[in-house]
């Protein structure tokens, strides 16, 4: 997530066309600037009334396949990688519009996205962004998997895979977010899955858009994919990605350090109802407001804090 002080939104629409990874369709979307505090939403042009749905985590109905959003019984499918790219890219406002109920995948990452909203431009807005600041540890532990949430002065993730099978194995890796690292080190990371998996999907009539083109596939021995990986890690890539989307659905970005294990969509969205519950471990703050209380150190003038301070980001990505 972007250090910003002030909103941010787009310079102008952005428009992609594809399948959705489920349904197969053909989906027209329009990523459209918005203006300040209107936050992320979505909307069904196809639909008579052309609802919107706001990507809120309070307004999830199911996670099991993908994270679907929906209100009055309109729903929007299939957002995560939208989202990621959004909050990846610092957006605070804009309308996406759709004219089916799934978002396309186009080639399972976030990368078509990225580039088209870069190419498009960022632009600040005439209000300030707010952060809910971590202040205390919140955790959410099972015996296989845990999501923990620190105290830090940036968005940091810090993300571990363990997959039985020999082209993924374990795999960690942390990362302090700018536009620009998620840009280059996160957003090509392709969504991926077991052959024997989107056999069973197609069968029950799920998965008809997904191919080679959309995700990288795994047999029993390795890689199905003719061109290989993008990132020799992309495996965990894509779970830093899905969890960039999946925060967001905070609807605010987060100052804290986020420590994932074996975490998916499902566990994350457990643990913002956890992160929302427990309001004593959390505030929110302009990063105006966070760095008066928040002084890095008395002896160095502002200036040099700041210098510092972008400094630190480049060189160390997990400053647990
Ligand atoms: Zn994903």
């Amino acid at each position: 997530m972007v250090m910003a002080y002030m909103q941010r939104t787009l310079a102008g629409p952005v428009h992609f066309t594809g399948p959705g990874v489920h349904s197969g369709k053909q989906v027209h979307l329009t990523i459209r600037p918005a203006p300040p505090n209107t936050g992320i939403q979505f909307r069904r042009v196809d639909l008579p009334a052309k609802p919107y749905i706001r990507a809120h985590f309070s307004r999830v109905v199911d996670t099991s396949l993908a994270t679907v959003i929906g209100e009055n019984g309109c729903i929007v499918s299939t957002i995560e990688h939208v989202m990621a790219c959004l909050a990846g890219l610092g957006i605070d406002n804009a309308v996406a519009e759709l004219d089916d109920y799934e978002a396309p995948i186009m080639d399972g990452s976030a990368g078509i996205f990225s580039k088209a909203i870069r190419g498009a431009g960022i632009v600040e807005q005439d209000a300030p962004r707010i952060y809910f600041v971590v202040k205390t540890p919140i955790m959410l532990e099972k015996p296989d998997k845990s999501v923990c949430l620190y105290p830090a002065p940036n968005f940091t993730i810090t993300c571990t895979i363990v997959f039985d099978h020999p082209a993924i194995k374990t795999q960690r890796l942390s990362i302090e977010l700018t536009e620009e690292k998620f840009e280059q080190e996160i957003s090509q990371a392709r969504t991926f899955g077991f052959l024997q998996e989107l056999e069973y999907l197609k069968f029950y009539g799920l998965g008809k858009g997904g191919s080679l083109e959309n995700a990288v596939i795994l047999d029993q021995d390795g890689i199905v994919n003719q061109g290989g990986l993008r990132y020799p890690d992309e495996f965990v890539r894509h779970k830093i990605l899905d969890c960039i989307g999946d925060f967001s659905l905070l609807g605010m970005p987060i100052l804290g350090h986020l420590v994932l294990y074996k975490s998916g969509h499902l566990f994350n969205h457990e643990f913002l109802k956890v992160f929302f519950n427990n309001k004593s471990a959390w505030e929110t703050r302009s990063l105006v407001e966070f760095e008066s209380e928040n002084p890095r150190s008395d002896d160095i003038p502002p200036s040099a804090a700041i210098n510092d301070r972008e400094k630190r980001s480049f060189m160390e990505p997990g400053n647990l």
